[in-house]
């Protein structure tokens, strides 16, 4: 089949690329041209799952070696990255500099692998966006850039199917006049960003913290402060992405917002005082879009030019990949069917509103810790549950278009409308308390890591041997669980996938 491609990110390269090697007529089109700069740089353990996947699958072993931190080090030493063991998140106040505090510290550390070797990694997109372009182009992908796309082009291209990879570009949308979903979206914020450099260390300028899973800085690092929060993904060259995520907008130029947060939180002004942003500080309004299909007769968009809520919980990468893999797996037989389009937009629009319920969430929960730590335990269990499934029961197809975030499972899927309702009621410490409970219990079926344990202070390792005694939630028996520990030592396995 001739299909055209529009838009080369990771992943409008990398569907091109797969669609190629299945024996398809690709073209790539892309307005820009590579490298360039591009945000959205964390990937968690389900993104390399399928990565491995892909690579399993179609014969891609550079997917394989980016999968995996140390795999990627030895083979692409040349690509930036940076180092992810996990997930960290600090509540700073105003005016108050971030108090050590011993275990009672505002602090959750969530492992999403055992050791460097096997750990995730942000990306530097400038260099992974242009490494997948050149792969797709090896792959015989016939790639055009600086391009501007239009309907005739691609009527004198002779192209049978689009895929919209255009990110917030809104190619498709704009094309077919779809009409916006962003009522559907309960998130909203504003975004702040850079690239630094001279970023501190978190132990650095508060030292004194218990000792947690990992290193605390080698994450994808979140600071919740009152009008937000604010991302830190350091790369292994030193430098540091970040941008504030504001639900209030704050007054000035980015240059004075960005001194006005550093200023009103005090430990946050003492990582980045010294750091220099690397390219100007950028404002983005309302950065949420949303569209009303996904797909139709002849064409499909990735999530990315469909939906988008906000980087809380690094969803984008690895939502992008499975749908990546739903099309893939749909191209394999010709090309997509309607039926196969029709379960492609319902997915993506359920996934959309799910990330966006959990989100929603976790920012009314942001106001206290205790709230804040609990709703993210509901992400946690709903990622790890599927990350253990995945490599433990190696489910090709079935995990391609297993619902992102509990979607379709029966004991996850009404989760994240259930905590949103519930947190716009709370009130007084004794509500807080409720549905810290309630989050404990609900997630009970899927808790396949020891999540919500209070003893354990909001630190929590990879720890297999838990796993182990929890085989009956995977409904496993325990001997059939010990025989897959090589698969999950091989990757991230508990204390939550991202
Ligand atoms: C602030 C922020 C932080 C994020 N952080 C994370 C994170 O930590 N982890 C995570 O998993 N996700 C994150 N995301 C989401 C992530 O950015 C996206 O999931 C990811 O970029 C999707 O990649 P893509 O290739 O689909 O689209 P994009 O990266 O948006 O690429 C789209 C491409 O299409 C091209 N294009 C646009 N319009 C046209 C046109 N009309 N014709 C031709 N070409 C066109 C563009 O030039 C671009 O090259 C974040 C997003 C934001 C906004």
């Amino acid at each position: 089949m001739r299909v055209a491609v529009v838009g080369s990110g990771f992943a409008g390269s990398l569907l091109a690329r797969v669609l190629a090697v299945q024996g398809h007529d690709v073209v790539l089109l892309e307005r820009g041209t590579h490298p360039r700069f591009a945000i959205g740089e964390s990937s968690t353990p389900l993104a390399n799952l399928t990565l491995e996947r892909l690579a399993r699958r179609y014969g891609l072993d550079d997917c394989y070696d980016l999968a995996a931190h140390g795999r990627w080090v030895a083979r692409f030493p040349d690509l930036g990255r940076g180092l992810k063991r996990g997930f960290t998140f600090y509540r700073h106040h105003a005016g108050r500099p971030f108090p050590a505090n011993g275990t009672r510290a505002e602090r959750l550390l969530v492992a999403a692998s055992p050791n460097d070797h096997v750990a995730d990694n942000h990306w530097v997109r400038a260099d992974v966006d242009h490494h997948f372009v050149r792969a797709a182009i090896a792959a015989g992908v016939e790639y055009r850039d600086q391009t501007l796309v239009t309907a005739d082009m691609l009527k004198s291209l002779r192209v049978e199917f689009v895929v919209d990879a255009s990110g917030p570009g809104g190619f498709m949308a704009r094309q077919l006049a779809i009409p916006s979903g962003l009522h559907r979206t309960h998130t909203s914020s504003d975004l702040l960003f850079s690239h630094f450099d001279g970023v501190r260390l978190f132990p650095d300028v508060v030292p004194g913290l218990p000792p947690g899973p990992y290193p605390d800085d080698w994450a994808a690092v979140h600071h919740l402060i009152d009008e937000g929060w604010l991302y830190s993904l350091r790369f292994d060259h030193g430098v540091t992405s970040a941008g504030f995520l504001l639900r209030d907008r704050v007054p000035g130029t980015p240059e004075q917002m960005w001194q006005h947060l550093l200023r009103r939180y005090p430990t946050i002004g003492a990582l980045f005082g010294d750091a220099k942003p690397l390219m100007p500080l950028t404002f983005k309004p309302r950065i949420q879009h949303r569209l009303t299909r996904a797909a139709g007769a002849g064409w499909a968009m990735l999530p990315h030019a469909y939906a988008f809520v906000d980087p809380l919980f690094s969803t984008g990468i690895a939502w992008s990949l499975r749908a990546i893999e739903r099309l893939a797996l749909c191209f394999e037989n010709g090309g997509p069917s309607e039926r196969d389009l029709a379960r492609y937009d319902a997915m993506l629009s359920a996934e959309a509103d799910q990330i966006d319920r959990l989100v929603a969430g976790a920012y009314h929960a942001m106001a206290r810790f205790d709230l804040f730590a609990a709703q993210a335990m509901i992400y946690f269990t709903a990622v790890s549950y599927a990350e253990v499934r995945q490599r433990v029961i190696r489910m090709d197809e079935t995990a391609a278009w297993s619902g992102f975030l509990g979607v379709g499972d029966p004991r996850l899927a009404g989760l994240p409308r259930a905590a949103l309702r519930r947190l716009r009621q709370v009130r007084t410490p004794g509500d807080r308390k409720l549905f810290v409970k309630w989050v404990s219990k609900a997630i009970a079926p899927r808790n396949v890591c020891g999540l919500a344990n209070p003893t354990a202070h909001n630190l929590y390792p990879v720890d297999l041997d838990l796993l182990v005694q929890r085989h009956a939630v995977l409904g496993l028996s325990r001997e059939s669980l010990v025989s897959a520990l090589p698969a999950l030592r091989g990757g991230g396995a508990g204390g939550g996938g991202a």
